[in-house]
């Protein structure tokens, strides 16, 4: 399937996989374990003839997302795990170990930053957070024992497109691994496999899923680096639910007209909010790739606006803090995902309590910024 385009892979994803009784959907598989005829048969998956022993082993509902977006990501491999915080734990323990180091980006999104800074550390890997925007921390922060050098393509809430070429080439002549988290471009928008990255994880939750009703991840990259990253899912019990993989990959079906719907009402938004008198600043990328940049806006509203008003005058745009789903959302980072982070922290970083990081989704784009600039009226004092 890899002579066709993004938009036809990602509906027939489920193509080259078993016969399934000719049902045009793939089943769902929703089994704890498999069974065998006779001894032999048993044998028969210690030599690698049978595919299935145990969910947790692997399953054919996880195995066909993990491929699916291996597919889409041009990557030789891949594997579902149970979010995407799980899929970033198993994916870094696959190349770091205890004694071992790592570079971070300092704007990561609020778990990670949490996994990396706390429970790794504790493990005895130690971490580095410095900004990705400049190439000589990077270098300055590299040791010895350092393993990894970790970012996001597109960081949280200020959407920032990292400069992957220039950590890839980093990486090389230090000869470190890189994994980058691809969840707010989506290989729709960028591909970072193809650009040299070793890992490319995803929280699925978000633009994969698409619909807000299921927890997910998924880690692509060499079969080699993820056979190693499927023992340690196995080890860790961080296996995704056949369910939970069925849907997501339903929801991929769908990727490319999301996304294609979504980064155009995103652009739209941004660029009428920049227009506004009200709104301060507009956070949103430049040519992160020709498909476009995403589709997450974030404002800051001026200081004429009560934020408490603007929250509560919006229309069906709800407050959710996540984002990826098909309805448009906001989210407030000061009041929830960066609220922990010490004062100088925010202030370096550019969040304040007037910060607003909006969700695009695929209504009619017109109408997202008729209820958007409608509660910024409200809001004024
Ligand atoms: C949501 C998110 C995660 C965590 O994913 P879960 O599926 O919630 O575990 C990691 N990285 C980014 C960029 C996210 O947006």
């Amino acid at each position: 399937m890899s002579d066709v385009s993004f938009d036809t892979l990602s509906v027939h994803q489920s193509l080259k996989n078993k016969n399934h009784f000719t049902s045009k959907a793939t089943p769902i598989y929703q089994t704890s374990s498999f069974s065998f005829k006779n001894l032999d048969e048993l044998e028969s998956y210690f030599e690698g003839e049978t595919p299935y022993l145990y969910t947790r082993y692997g399953n054919p509902n996880t195995d066909e997302l993990g491929a699916a977006v291996a597919a889409l990501e041009s990557a030789e491999s891949g594997v579902a795990a149970s979010s995407g915080m799980s899929g970033i734990l198993a994916g870094i323990v696959s190349v770091a170990k205890n004694g071992d180091h790592i570079v971070a980006c300092d704007d990561l999104y609020g778990g990670t930053y949490h996994l990396l800074d706390t429970e790794l550390k504790n493990f005895g890997i130690d971490v580095t957070f410095v900004s990705f925007a400049n190439e000589q921390e990077i270098r300055e922060a590299i040791r010895e024992n350092t393993k990894l050098l970790y970012t996001e393509t597109i960081t949280n809430p200020f959407l920032r497109a990292e400069n992957i070429e220039m950590l890839v080439s980093i990486a090389k002549e230090f000869n470190i691994a890189t994994m980058v988290d691809n969840t707010f471009a989506t290989p729709y928008v960028l591909q970072p496999y193809k650009e040299g990255v070793d890992l490319v994880v995803h929280s699925a939750t978000k633009y994969l899923g698409g619909h807000s009703d299921v927890s997910a991840g998924v880690i692509v990259g060499s079969e080699e680096l993820i056979q190693s990253v499927r023992q340690k899912i196995i080890s860790l019990g961080a296996n995704l639910s056949p369910f939970e993989a069925w849907l997501t990959c339903r929801g991929i079906k769908t990727l490319a007209l999301r996304m294609e719907k979504q980064n155009n009402n995103a652009q739209y938004i941004a660029d009428e909010l920049k227009e506004n008198a009200n709104v301060q600043k507009v956070y949103f990328p430049k040519s992160v790739s020709e498909k476009g940049n995403g589709a997450v806006v974030t404002i800051e509203l001026s200081p004429q606006c009560d934020i408490h008003t603007f929250f509560a005058s919006l229309g069906w745009i709800k407050i959710v803090p996540s984002l990826g789903g098909v309805e448009t959302s906001v989210s407030y980072p000061f009041g929830t995902s960066h609220r922990n982070l010490p004062p100088e922290a925010q202030e370096k970083l550019g969040i304040n309590e007037r910060v607003i990081r909006i969700s695009i989704g695929i209504e009619n784009p017109k109408e997202i910024l008729a209820e958007l600039i409608s509660a910024i009226e409200t809001s004024l004092i």
